[in-house]
């Protein structure tokens, strides 16, 4: 079984937005409330308790019991279980203090379990509408339906104002049929994507437009004064352009790796230290974020049943000739062509990089020798010499 989570966008009339606001308010002042009271702890005695019950029993937080009950009792959990992992020794990264999440700021969301909605019925996939505690039924968008059990809805708004539920279903594994045929994938600033076929992805000129006319209303943002009418109507500007920006990509880059997943098995990549790539090349490398790609390719292929893997990532795979493995002693990002000293083959750096990444990963899973590893290739290749165009088919999409 798998979770799976459908995002739908719904349309509450006005009074039903106040509402949902409201709860937003109310949840967000429960999570507020437990983070000053955990806070406040000293080595004198132990914090007093606090739950959303004895909240809601203080006579001058009763409006408390107005919202609905189990998405302050989720918020809760929710903060119990942050709890948890901040006194939790098995954590690599030790949690900083709790902070508090600010009206305007963080993001308004809810979360409740579906059968406190009264169960499947509450939401209705034929007539689009959904129903929660305490509200009539609002409309939602249908794009896609699910099949599953549904375990937990989300309300959210975002920075324009827009409404969305996030339905988390379980679902049972789609095992794909075997295609018998491998890949290596190298990540870069160069190209989004290098598949070890010689299939390059760029970031799509509507991408990068979006992001010259980003960079355009943030340049008019400044030169507003704060706090003014005109700042506010251009502060959602931006927003609306972040937004959309952050929906091309996300749109990009899932259909990017399920494309990945329908044509290919086995699908190695490098394991990349995001974070430290963020600090030597600045914002571009979160623009192109290569974490979300590799995450979305790990849980798409464990949905699928393909096989991932990440090789070692101090292997030297730009510096190492694919063609004899002749290694150069450096190898500075600025270069894109070069041609190996030893056997003399001309290679685009990203490709030879994404070959290298296919063999390494081949010899880890499989064991291979060099000549077992060239056999295999031989055999997939032959086998799958029609695929390239259909790869091609499936990307032309992102390289328009
Ligand atoms: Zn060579």
């Amino acid at each position: 079984m798998i979770k799976r989570a459908y995002k739908y966008r719904i349309y509450p009339t006005k009074q039903q937005a106040a509402y949902l606001n409201e709860v937003f308010g109310c949840v967000r002042f429960v999570w507020n409330q437990l983070v000053a009271n955990f806070n406040s702890w000293t080595p004198d005695g132990p914090n007093r308790p606090m739950n959303e019950k004895i909240l809601k029993d203080m006579p001058e937080y009763s409006w408390l019991s107005e919202s609905i009950s189990y998405a302050l009792q989720q918020k809760r959990i929710d903060f119990d279980e942050t709890k948890s992992q901040f006194f939790s020794k098995n954590r690599k990264k030790k949690l900083g203090r709790m902070k508090f999440k600010k009206k305007g700021i963080a993001r308004d969301s809810f979360r409740i379990p579906v059968a406190s909605m009264g169960g499947l019925k509450s939401i209705d996939l034929k007539n689009g509408r959904i129903k929660l505690p305490k509200m009539s039924a609002m409309k939602m968008v249908v794009d896609r339906e699910f099949a599953g059990n549904p375990k937990s809805v989300t309300v959210s708004k975002n920075k324009i104002g827009q409404f969305f539920v996030l339905v988390l279903v379980e679902e049972e594994v789609l095992i794909k049929t075997s295609v018998g045929r491998s890949i290596g994938i190298d990540l870069g600033l160069n190209h989004l994507v290098t598949l070890s076929s010689g299939v390059q992805v760029e970031n799509p000129r509507w991408f990068r437009k979006s992001q010259a006319k980003l960079r355009k209303e943030q340049k008019h943002l400044s030169r507003k004064k704060k706090g003014s009418n005109r700042y506010e109507r251009q502060r959602r500007k931006v927003a609306k352009v972040h937004l959309k920006i952050k929906n091309q990509r996300s749109w990009m880059i899932h259909n990017l790796t399920t494309a990945i997943i329908n044509t290919f098995d086995t699908i190695i990549v490098e394991d990349l230290n995001v974070a430290g790539m963020k600090k030597l090349f600045g914002k571009s490398i979160s623009d192109a974020t290569f974490g979300e790609i590799l995450r979305q390719l790990e849980y798409k292929s464990n949905w699928y049943g393909r096989t991932f893997h990440k090789i070692d990532r101090w292997y030297p795979s730009s510096k190492t000739c694919n063609c004899c493995g002749h290694k150069m002693d450096t190898m500075t990002l600025d270069i894109r062509e070069w041609t190996c000293p030893n056997c003399g083959s001309h290679h685009d750096r990203d490709l030879n990089a994404a070959r290298n990444i296919l063999d390494e990963g081949l010899c880890d899973l499989y064991g291979f020798t060099s000549d077992e590893l060239a056999d295999y290739k031989r055999g997939e290749e032959v086998r799958h010499a029609s695929m390239d165009a259909f790869f091609c088919e499936a990307f032309r999409l992102f390289c328009l």
